[in-house]
């Protein structure tokens, strides 16, 4: 009898050729992997090596050869991207993870407020911790946490302190869930970051997260920022509030730039969306988020018309997933719908689509790059650039077989295809377990907090919370 077809001597996705795994230092080869590099001269290389020494991208090419002593991770065949950049969560929420599966826009704003009153900034470094555990475990090697639950100086060290304690790449926005702007130019902000952000090459930098009244009350607020190179994320275009006449304010005060971030961007008229494309600013698109809740139908057609810059988010896993292939596919689909949606209903098909998945890859990773300023640095596989990286196994059936590498990545893969993750050359997940990184600790803080928070606002009103009557 025959024996069949022979197995390949290495079905499997990948493995490490040193006992000792990754110490830091180490020169690190991925081998022979098919590298979506995100970068517009280099697009997809096949059986293609990536040679990375200290924090570095040093090398892309083929038969690289490696320095003695290098790590090598056999990786045939194997997608690997850029690390993934979200400019927008909420980290501190994360303690709260799927409470809000079925709330509106309104529903959040009901719970969050009746929640922040008990927020103490243990709550904060739980949940800051455990997203950033969750983030590189992900692949998301740098977010941005948009941290309005720093309610106090207490508040915001404790969310420095959880978000600096994980060896991902965060870039911590420092806001207050309130309209009141004078803690900005009060001191406070020129406190923290002259203890805690003293240089740029930290893993963790330093922003703003600023609310954009339509009256002159946040001035103060953005012309500090402005005046500071401090770059700042607001949200704006939210169905019933910061709509129009907030952009106007912004654009009409010179606040909009290519420092500035506007997060939703729904619901707004052509001429803002001009004036924010005039401006050079960016949008933060958090597609299941805005689907699900209601803050407007995602922008995307009309950011991609007006040329405005977008990058993806998670806007907060209180409602949504943590996870950026759900949110490429949400984009994506939120998109091709409303374009069908329109044609059909004025009786025409549609024969092509505008929006493809290598846009909305773009915008997961060197959009969100380019959106935090940090393009020269992150956002793709270019040699020079920091080596955040994220390897995704091929040895499912959901990864096999591989036709069309990006088509692939964004509809096919998922958070449990993540093989490794390497950020600043560190790896920091392999053969999908994490490396150094302390997850029972990410938990049991987590769980505690979560406990406290629901017997401070009692079991009648957390249950009300989690499941809202309906209409
Ligand atoms: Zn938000």
């Amino acid at each position: 009898m025959t024996a069949g077809l022979p197995l390949p001597a290495q079905a499997a996705t990948t493995s490490v050729t040193e006992p000792d795994r990754f110490p830091a230092g180490r020169p690190l080869l991925i081998r022979r992997a098919t590298v979506i590099t995100m970068d517009r001269t280099r697009g997809i290389l096949p059986d293609t090596d990536v040679l990375v020494v200290r924090e570095r991208i040093k090398a892309v090419g083929s038969k690289l050869s490696a320095p003695h002593g290098t790590a090598v991770i056999e990786a045939k065949d194997a997608l690997l991207i850029p690390g993934f950049v979200d400019t927008h969560r909420h980290m501190w929420q994360s303690v709260l993870r799927g409470m809000g599966a079925d709330w509106t826009i309104t529903n959040y704003l009901d719970a969050v407020g009746k929640l922040l009153p008990h927020l103490r900034p243990e709550d904060v470094y739980a949940g800051n911790y455990l997203g950033m555990v969750e983030a590189v475990a992900d692949g998301v090697t740098t977010v941005l946490d948009w941290s309005h639950g720093s309610l106090t100086p207490a508040h915001a060290d404790a969310a420095v302190d959880a978000l600096m304690a994980v060896p991902g790449r965060a870039r911590w926005a420092y806001g207050r869930f309130s309209l009141d702007f004078s803690w900005v130019t009060s001191g406070e902000v020129d406190r923290i970051r002259e203890a805690r952000f003293s240089s740029d090459d930290q893993l963790v930098t330093m922003q703003l997260a600023l609310s954009a009244p339509t009256d002159s009350a946040g001035d103060a607020a953005w012309r500090y920022a402005a005046e500071h190179d401090l770059p700042v994320t607001s949200h704006v275009g939210v169905f019933g509030a910061d709509t129009d006449p907030a952009v106007t304010r912004l654009a009409d005060n010179g606040f909009l730039s290519p420092r500035t971030t506007l997060v939703h961007a729904t619901t707004l008229s052509d001429e803002s969306y001009r004036r924010i494309a005039d401006s050079g600013a960016f949008v933060s698109l958090s597609t299941e988020s805005e689907m699900n809740m209601g803050q407007g139908y995602p922008p995307t057609g009309a950011a991609h018309r007006f040329g405005i810059p977008i990058s993806l988010s998670v806007d907060s896993v209180l409602g949504w997933s943590g996870d950026m292939f759900t949110n490429m596919r949400a984009a994506l689909a939120a998109e091709r719908g409303l374009v069908f949606l329109r044609a059909h209903e004025r009786g025409e098909p549609v024969i092509t689509h505008e929006l493809r998945a290598a846009d909305v890859l773009h915008y997961a990773t060197l959009g969100g790059a380019e959106a935090l300023g940090m393009a020269d640095r992150i956002g793709s596989i270019t040699p020079g650039k920091l080596a955040d990286l994220v390897l995704l196994r091929q040895d499912t059936p959901s990864m096999t077989p591989v036709i069309s590498p990006v088509g692939h990545l964004v509809f096919q893969a998922g958070r449990g295809d993540i093989d490794t993750v390497v950020v600043g050359g560190r790896v920091l997940k392999h053969q999908g377990e994490l490396i150094g990184l302390n997850l029972p600790q990410a938990r049991r803080l987590a769980e505690a907090a979560r406990d406290r928070l629901r017997s401070a606002i009692g079991e009648e009103t957390w249950q009300n919370l989690i499941d809202p009557p309906r209409p």
